[in-house]
């Protein structure tokens, strides 16, 4: 099991990906994601320049050790650009054990908690009409919780909300990444946000009843008295979760939240250690973690951080966009099905492209996804069909109030 060959793969088939194949003496390859949105090729490049020399002759079966020894050994610690190199290195490290062992990656991670992952998907609208009819596609398609996007009267684009209604060809598929010269530039009115939300909700709940969960972003954009008062104007619609509130860099910011409503709160998309979540989960101050494997170290280290969670019965809501690839969201199912405190899982299908490059093997369905039973994670990177999509350098939006101040986006 003696690594031979590393090689770090950047391609572009619907929006940019930063793949780790790892390969063995032996023959056998594995797989990991190193995707970070907006900001591909640093990643690509800590790979390619720091960490694929030292893994050159590696014994591919110590995982905890060469966890510990690209984290400790690079003495410059955390951070998104390092903790997504390290869970390239570490999930390609879980792919390839469980193709030894000829089992499906959770089979080692202690074997089914579950049959499949209950996951969210994303419905979105301008309008009420507009999120309505999205509403009832997605349910259409065997959704069992969404996550409700919409736009505010008066704005021309808001976060989470589907640009066009043709964008992709998908009627509301939500991409934000732009292959602009310059990031596409949003604005954003929070009083505004804040009266008009609480209505769309209550639209909702009396059109759809009170059975379907329902989840909201508000994507890092408040201040902590905005978001409790969010939160408890929120109560009466019975959310599945209020994700990301404030950013929460200052994890004690969330204490006065959490003092204010009981609306369930859901953080961490853009934390990379378990550090980042140490006073939010000791305090019980938030009730679902969404670090992806992706950004978050890999399998060894977010499986650390669950388990911390379980602790204080705070579950796992992985961060699942189309910019975690289709490889970060096959580990993501297989960590889903085995640990105890699994939560929900977000959902935004990558395009048929994507698809044709890494060739997943879950499969959705009955509002699931499950994990294919093949060894490893599951995927089967075509580098013929890579080929034909070199990367376009793209960037995520930037945010202004009405103002002009730079604002979270
Ligand atoms: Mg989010």
């Amino acid at each position: 099991m003696l690594i031979d060959h590393v090689e770090v793969l950047v391609s572009s088939p619907g929006r940019n990906f930063v793949t780790l194949r790892v390969r063995t003496a032996d023959g056998l390859t594995g797989y990991g994601d190193a995707t970070l949105n907006g900001r591909e090729l640093a990643v690509a490049a800590y790979l390619q320049e720091h960490v694929v020399p030292l893994l050159t002759g590696r014994d591919a079966h110590r995982i905890e050790d060469t966890w510990q020894y690209l984290y400790r050994g690079a003495y410059w610690r955390r951070g998104p650009v390092t903790m997504a190199a390290i869970a390239a290195v570490d999930t390609a490290l879980w792919d390839l054990k469980a193709k030894v062992a000829g089992l499906p990656l959770y089979q080692l991670l202690g074997g089914r908690s579950r049959d499949a992952c209950l996951v969210y998907g994303h419905a979105s609208g301008n309008t009420l009409p507009e999120l309505f009819d999205s509403i009832r596609a997605h349910l259409e398609k065997g959704y069992r919780a969404l996550r409700i996007q919409t736009g505010l009267p008066g704005m021309s684009t808001v976060y989470g909300v589907a640009s066009s209604p043709a964008a992709a060809g998908e009627r509301y598929d939500y991409e934000p990444a732009r292959a602009t010269a310059l990031p596409v530039e949003e604005r954003w009115d929070t009083r505004l946000y804040l009266r008009h939300l609480p209505t769309v909700f209550e639209a909702v709940r009396a059109e759809f009843g009170p059975e379907l969960p329902l989840l909201h972003d508000s994507h890092h954009r408040l201040t902590p008295i905005q978001a409790a008062s969010l939160g408890k104007a929120l109560e009466p619609y019975d959310l599945f979760w209020l994700e990301d509130v404030t950013p929460a860099e200052n994890q004690e910011a969330l204490r006065l939240v959490r003092r204010h409503t009981t609306t369930p709160l859901a953080i961490g998309e853009v934390f990379n250690t378990i550090w980042d979540y140490q006073t939010l989960i000791r305090e019980q101050l938030i009730d679902y973690v969404r670090s992806p494997v992706t950004h978050a170290g890999g399998i060894t280290a977010l499986r650390r951080i669950f388990d911390y969670a379980a602790m204080y019965q705070v579950k796992s809501g992985i961060h699942g966009p189309t910019d975690i690839s289709p490889v970060g969201l096959a580990a993501a199912l297989h960590l889903g099905v085995a640990i105890h405190n699994f939560g929900i899982q977000e959902y935004m299908p990558h395009t048929s492209d994507t698809d044709a490059v890494f060739r997943p093997s879950y499969r959705f369905a009955g509002g699931s996804l499950a994990p294919g039973e093949e060894p490893g994670i599951g995927i089967d990177y075509d580098d013929v069909a890579a080929a034909r999509f070199p990367y376009k350098a793209a960037y995520l939006p930037v945010n202004r109030l009405l103002d002009g101040t730079v604002h979270d986006w």
